[in-house]
């Protein structure tokens, strides 16, 4: 999949929606549960720079209050970039090994008391046993989340910058998964919008308004005083 025409991207918005916050974004790609979280991210951001535009506006808010807008080039992002499927860190006890988040792991922690502890249970493992969250000693934890972010790639972004009031250097995670679901819900909302004016005003059904190109959808808006 690359650009989301019309009417699939209602179909993805819809699946999308149906999803827990945080496996919106791998839903409405309708990716499969043993998919990684950075191969999902990877393909979400060759889907914004088609659907959209290759660059998504971030919102950074600085300590002092400033609002910063970045341009996070999404282009760059969407390229092949194979990530390993797990790593090795030295633990107190032996090493750990952390495998890579799937799409399945995040579906199954967003419903979960703890979400990030059953994040950790379902991907941290020692000697092949899964290392209970609650045994892991903080320089271990500190290790697995490093390697986590590795594993994540184009899932885990961070972006750094200067204030320009202040001269704070701001840094913050970006989710691309959020940035394509939030794309995808106005442009679903607008989408129902024109359908609904359309329909009141002529009749039409939702196939039929979709099925004009936007020129002509915008040319119709207008005639009856959209
Ligand atoms: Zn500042």
């Amino acid at each position: 999949m690359s650009a989301l025409r019309e009417a699939e991207l209602l179909h993805a918005w819809e699946r999308g929606a149906a999803a827990p916050p945080a496996a919106r974004g791998a839903r409405l790609l309708d990716a499969a549960e043993q998919a990684t979280l950075a191969e999902v991210a990877h393909r979400a951001a060759a889907v914004y720079a088609e659907t959209f535009s290759a660059a998504a506006e971030v919102l950074l808010t600085c300590r002092c209050g400033e609002t910063l807008e970045l341009s996070l080039d999404l282009a760059t992002l969407a390229g092949p970039a194979p990530r390993p499927e797990e790593r090795t860190v030295p633990g107190v006890d032996g090493d750990l090994t952390v495998r890579a988040l799937r799409v399945g792991d995040l579906v199954a922690s967003a419903t979960a008391a703890d979400p990030v502890t059953e994040l950790l249970a379902r991907t941290v493992t020692r000697a092949g046993l899964t290392a209970a969250p609650t045994t892991l000693a903080p320089a271990e934890l500190e290790a697995v989340d490093d390697a986590a972010r590795d594993l994540a790639g184009a899932a885990a972004i961070t972006v750094r910058t200067t204030c320009p009031s202040c001269h704070d250097l701001l840094t913050a995670g970006v989710d691309v998964l959020a940035l394509l679901w939030e794309a995808v819900d106005r442009r679903a909302r607008t989408l129902l919008v024109q359908v609904v004016t359309l329909a009141a005003a002529l009749g039409w059904s939702e196939a039929d308004v979709l099925a004009l190109t936007p020129q002509r959808r915008r040319a119709y808006l207008e005639l009856v005083g959209a």
